[in-house]
Formats: C-alpha cells, sequence, structure tokens
C-alpha cells in the first residue's frame, strides 16, 4: 500500500496480521482437504480434529474480514471510528487492537446481540 497516513495507524502491524492470517488460512484448508473421507466414522477422532480445524478456519476468515474493513476503512481515512457510531476508538483499544471497527460500546451491544459473531 503506498497511500500516506498523516497520523499514527498500524497499517504496517495490520498487513503484517493479514499475511500471518491468510497463511493460517491456507493451512487450515489445506488440512481441511487432506482430510476429506466420504467413510469417516462417527467416532473417528479425525472428525473431531476436522470441526476443530473448520472452527479455527472460520475463526481466522472473520479476523481477516475484520482486518480487511480497518484497512479499508484507513484508505478511507475513517481508520479509527467506529462503524456505527462515528465516535473515535479509544487509541489504547486500536493499539491493542488494530483491525477494531467499532468503539467499546457498540461492540458491546453487537455482542449481546450476536454472541461470538464478531472479532473486532
Ligand atoms: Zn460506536
Amino acid at each position: 500500500m503506498t497511500i500516506q497516513f498523516a497520523n499514527h495507524i498500524p497499517i504496517i502491524q495490520l498487513n503484517r496480521q493479514r499475511c500471518r492470517l491468510e497463511q493460517k488460512i491456507r493451512q487450515f484448508e489445506a488440512r481441511l482437504r487432506a482430510r476429506i473421507d466420504p467413510d469417516i466414522d462417527e467416532a473417528d477422532p479425525g472428525l473431531t480434529e476436522q470441526t476443530v480445524t473448520l472452527a479455527l478456519l472460520n475463526n481466522a476468515r472473520e479476523k481477516l474480514n475484520s482486518i480487511d474493513r480497518a484497512l479499508r476503512q484507513a484508505q478511507n481515512g475513517g481508520y479509527g471510528r467506529c462503524e456505527t457510531c462515528g465516535q473515535r476508538i479509544n487509541p489504547e483499544r486500536l493499539e491493542i487492537f488494530p483491525q477494531a471497527i467499532l468503539c467499546v460500546a457498540c461492540k458491546s451491544t453487537l455482542e449481546a446481540k450476536f454472541p461470538r459473531r464478531l472479532a473486532a
């Protein structure tokens, strides 16, 4: 990305995280593909492993989505603002969680409505 940002935006951090997540997603997908077996038995421990891998894959995809949204926000100059209420997100929160696109209040509201839906 060649865009210049005047204020302190952890774009490099986000891009790095994005790279790592993409690698992970590819690994999980490969692991799932290798494990697909139509004759798999219910009691097969491989099935549990598959479920765990699938959960990890979904989790990584969700995270990647929120990173992409944060990066898009940054391109539009709206990085650090809550997507829902437009308030500035606490900088301390952004430092810990650079892909945050919601303020703490909106995130809590959303989580109460849709438990475990959002990673950011
Ligand atoms: Zn908000």
